[in-house]
């Protein structure tokens, strides 16, 4: 048997149960193979059942003792039958499976696991998982594996399959390492590792499979990325050879900072060089990622191309647009918008105009980028916040024939070790100063009971002259059903307009609103007619009204480290004192501790790290929207030494051998070739 056999080549597996397989994406035998446990049992010790702990998961080989006898109470109904081994009794109780009599025979030996309890003076195990000694080879008497299954395939049946498909091959699983850097790092061979994953020999060869294939699958896809990066690398891009900025420059009503101007430098040099521009810009909050965009779209402009900026919301890109407008207009630079909620005779007018070369800039949600949008000459591609391109798509937009510089702005401040996961194929520039004169945003962390405080405070502020943002979590009562506490922005802002705030101009934002009346709210609120805005996250990103003071979270356990920063991140964005207030009732460790963070510091990467450790991998980046890796055993966190590891020695491959062209390496370069393939294909493999 071979690792390219169909899956049918597998006893027990016809065409019915191919298909189940297929759901899961296993089609050949190397497939199946390659299907990695999500967790074990530690099966390999059977205790006795005279050595068994109240509240103990354990594995016992036992005999039947006596006849099964069921239990009606109320509508549950129990069935509960008493194994012994020679060392005491046990009993093993099922609920509402009256059938379950029937599984057993007597005399027969059967391994059981599970939860052991001590009810009523008797050892008893719920719900076990049994088999009989004489099937159970691969799942007792052994550390276990537990796959992830679809409906239809059982862990017993996998579990069989693998076996037969492990014991079947023919040859060895090949290694596309080289040796020397399975040496280097101490790594066993891809055959040991594969075996060993499914039915280890014991927890040290569990250990060594599992870092040698982490290793791998970081190595790949740090493999990939930097392959990616290469590639870019040489996709011509026009060169800009105007890069005085002067005349933008006296247009913005500020001086540079320091850390803006650096980035300046370095985003220039990219645009000069000839080759196309692939570069992510990483800012703080607050810290003027816009005045940058400004100067690379002038840049574009007057090189003789045209200028795009892709924002995630078209609140944030109507917002754009004004402040783009205003700055470009008296100097002559054509800004238009381009969202879906103009009207279709002026998207087609904008269309049009693009593609004549008589719209300088256009600023819009990422539909620009879309097929029927085309330019007559592009040459620069900014994305604000949140949507990053996959590797996938920005090869498409670098294949649409004029390869135009890309720069990608993002304030989620993400852990530096990860950055280099996430965007391993871009370049990275940091800012990292704040404009001068902002103060700390103070933030306090209360009880709901403050809320008449809270109330007269943001009260006084406006009266001051400044605004505020209230945010709650969920638009409608009946999506929170069962969490009655959990205040609705509508329901809120009603109150709060019925009652503290009667005199005081208030608007409700959420998500499900018409654009058109999103975007005429925000225009108020940016104006200062609207004082108070009662806002779902959609605020999240991007806006900017520096007269804004205040901040009211409602529900702020609600939300993670990184989110909350972003939304303090609306305030604080001028030289006014600002203010955040968290208002949470949950009483548990990790929200005081969230809490505290927030109160602590203002630096979103401190946030950041903390937020990651508190709620893992998983939670963080599904938050975050990105185009992250799917990982298969890998955990970004956990396994960042071997993180680092993987990017040392994939580093030095390259170095050596940057087209993957040594024969040691074919194998390699194939894998690669494979996950690019995943990205949609055609960069360069
Ligand atoms: P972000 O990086 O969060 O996108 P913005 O670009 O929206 O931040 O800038 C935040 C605020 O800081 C805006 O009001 C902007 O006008 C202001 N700003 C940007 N750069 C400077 C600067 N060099 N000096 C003073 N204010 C600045
Ligand atoms: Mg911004």
């Amino acid at each position: 048997m071979q690792l390219t056999d169909n899956i049918q080549t597998l006893k027990n597996v016809g065409g019915q149960r191919a298909a189940l397989l297929a759901k899961m994406d296993i089609h050949t035998i190397g497939d199946l193979v390659e299907y990695f446990p999500r967790d074990y049992l530690d099966r390999s010790r059977i205790y006795k059942i005279d050595q068994l702990q109240d509240g103990q998961m354990a594995t016992i080989a036992a005999v039947l003792a006596g006849p099964p006898q069921t239990l009606n109470k109320g509508r549950i109904n129990i069935t509960k039958m008493t194994f012994g081994d020679g060392a005491g009794y046990v009993d093993l109780t099922w609920f509402n499976q009256p059938y379950m009599g029937r599984n057993f025979q007597k005399g027969t030996e059967y391994f059981i696991s599970g939860r052991v309890v001590r009810k009523m003076g008797r050892l008893t195990i719920e719900n076990p998982e049994w088999e009989s000694v004489s099937d159970a080879a691969l799942s007792a008497g052994r550390i276990v594996p537990i796959y992830s299954l679809t409906a239809g395939v059982s862990q017993k049946v996998l579990r069989g399959l693998m076996s037969q498909a492990l014991d079947g091959l023919t040859e060895g699983i090949d290694d596309f390492l080289p040796p020397n850097i399975l040496e280097a790092h101490g790594l066993c061979c891809r055959d040991f590792a594969v075996k060993n994953i499914h039915f280890p020999e014991n927890s040290q060869a569990y250990y060594t499979a599992r870092r040698r294939l982490v290793f791998e699958e970081l190595f790949l896809m740090q493999g990939a990325l930097m392959w990616a990066k290469g590639y870019f690398r040489q996709a011509r891009g026009c060169v800009f050879e105007h890069l005085d900025a002067a005349e933008i420059l006296a247009a913005l009503p500020y001086q540079l900072t320091p850390d803006q101007q650096k980035v300046v430098g370095e985003i220039s040099v990219d645009l000069s060089s000839g080759y196309a521009a692939n570069r992510l810009i990483q800012g703080d909050v607050g810290s003027g990622k816009t005045a940058v965009a400004m100067i690379m779209c002038f840049l574009a402009v007057k090189n003789g191309t045209q200028a795009a900026l892709m924002a995630p919301t078209e609140t944030l890109a109507t917002q754009h647009h004004i402040s783009f407008a205003e700055i470009f207009g008296p100097l002559g630079v054509r800004c238009e918008l381009l969202v879906g909620s103009l009207k279709a005779k002026d998207k087609t007018d904008v269309r049009r105009r693009l593609k004549n070369g008589e719209i300088d800039i256009i600023i819009g949600t990422h539909a620009l980028i879309q097929s029927s949008v085309e330019f007559a000459n592009l040459g620069l591609v900014i994305t604000d916040e949140q949507h990053r391109f996959g590797v996938r798509q920005r090869g498409r937009l670098n294949e649409k024939g004029n390869h135009p510089h890309v720069l990608v702005m993002t304030a989620t401040p993400i852990p530096r070790s990860l950055a280099m996961v996430l965007y391993g194929d871009m370049d990275i520039s940091t800012i990292n100063q704040l404009p001068p004169g902002r103060q700390k945003i103070d933030t306090y962390a209360v009880a709901s009971s403050y809320h008449q405080r809270i109330f007269r405070f943001m009260f006084g502020e406006i009266e001051k002259g400044r605004q505020a943002y209230i945010i709650c979590p969920l638009v409608e009562e009946s999506e929170a059903e069962g969490f009655e506490d959990i205040n609705s922005v509508t329901k809120f802002a009603e109150q709060l307009r019925n009652g503290v705030f009667a005199d005081i101009s208030l608007e409700i934002l959420h998500g499900r609103m018409k654009p058109e009346e999103k975007n005429r709210i925000m225009a108020s609120f940016a104006a200062g007619d609207t004082k108070i805005l009662v806002s779902t996250t959609v605020i999240e990103v991007g806006i900017n009204v520096p007269n804004a003071t205040v901040i009211l979270i409602e529900n702020a356990e609600r939300f993670g480290l990184s989110q909350l920063h972003q939304l303090r991140g609306r305030v604080g964005r001028s030289d006014k004192k600002s203010y955040c207030i968290l208002v949470t009732d949950a009483d548990n460790a990790v929200t005081k501790k969230r809490m505290e963070a927030m109160a602590d510091t203002n630096d979103g990467f401190v946030l950041s790290e903390l937020d990651l450790e508190l709620r893992g991998p998983g939670e963080f980046f599904g938050t975050m929207q990105h185009g992250v890796p799917q990982m298969r055993l890998a955990n970004l966190y956990k396994d960042m030494v071997a993180l680092e590891e993987a990017k040392g020695a994939v580093l030095k491959v390259f170095e050596g051998d940057p087209q993957l062209l040594k024969t040691e390496h074919r194998g390699l370069k194939d894998r690669i070739a494979q996950i690019l393939g995943r990205f949609g294909g055609g960069i360069g493999l």
